[in-house]
């Protein structure tokens, strides 16, 4: 059975980074210990009752070392959580949360390289994943993300890839627009026409994908394709 808690945290920061997505940042419980990948539940009270509460779960998207926890979240038309992160979260808002949970961590036993696939918000806990890798396990390993969004505005955290792939030369992020147009590299083509190339230049890789379930389940399906083995796939669903 999975050890979890449940604690108390104050919302530090709510900022609209994208066209209906939220970048929101928490205080760190103290004690609140978690692996990169892993997620919890946030305990969302209905905005005309804050007795009625169910929970909801997010990926944590900061890296166990930052000193906040961070969220991206994307709202979705009626949804409970996005009604209240729209109407009611801010900043000094208190909220519960349970966890850690999940076991979409990294694998670090073997030597192969990362290749990290998400789209929209399915990049948060691939985030926690990269950064902790290359800035707090010091893997040079060879690491790819191919980040997936509709349109050029639907894209959050540039500068930062942009840095980490400055900083550390074994990390390469690739951008692909729904839209066709081109990431800072001056590479196009949709998740699926990039998914070969990065492929042939990682064929033996541990896979990473999150985001949409249906997006997940093509994406695993063209890497099982690509000849990626079953065992070194590795997913969370937005579900
Ligand atoms: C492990 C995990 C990690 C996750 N991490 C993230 C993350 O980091 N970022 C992120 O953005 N999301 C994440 N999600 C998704 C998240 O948990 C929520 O599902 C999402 O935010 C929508 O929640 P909501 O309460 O706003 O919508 P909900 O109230 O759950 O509704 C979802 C949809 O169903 C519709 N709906 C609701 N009730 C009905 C009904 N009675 N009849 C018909 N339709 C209905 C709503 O209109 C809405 O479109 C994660 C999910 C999982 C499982």
């Amino acid at each position: 059975m999975e050890s979890h808690r449940s604690f108390t945290t104050i919302c530090l920061r709510k900022t609209l980074i994208a066209p209906s997505v939220y970048e929101l940042r928490f205080e760190k419980p103290a004690g609140f210990l978690f692996k990169p990948g892993q997620f919890v539940l946030f305990d969302v009270p209905l905005p005309e009752d804050a007795n009625d509460v169910q929970p909801r779960a997010y990926s944590i998207a900061s890296a166990p070392s930052e000193p906040d926890l961070l969220f991206v979240i994307k709202l979705v038309p009626n949804g409970r959580a996005s009604r209240w992160i729209e109407k009611t979260l801010n900043r000094g808002t208190s909220i519960r949360i349970q966890g850690p949970f999940g076991a979409f961590t990294l694998d670090t036993e073997t030597p192969e390289p990362y290749f990290f696939l998400a789209t929209g918000t399915g990049i948060a806990p691939l985030r926690s994943q990269i950064l902790w890798a290359l800035k707090e396990y010091g893997d040079t390993r060879s690491m790819h993300l191919l980040f997936g969004v509709l349109k050029r505005e639907d894209l959050f955290w540039e500068d930062e890839w942009k840095r980490l792939e400055q900083e550390h030369p074994n990390f390469h992020a690739h951008v692909s627009f729904l839209s066709g147009d081109r990431d800072w590299h001056g590479e196009g083509g949709s998740l699926q026409e990039r998914l070969p190339r990065i492929v042939q230049v990682v064929p033996s890789s541990r896979v990473y994908i999150c985001g949409a379930p249906v997006t997940v389940t093509e994406l695993k399906e063209e890497c099982l394709i690509l000849g990626i083995p079953k065992v070194d796939i590795h997913s969370e669903s937005y579900v």
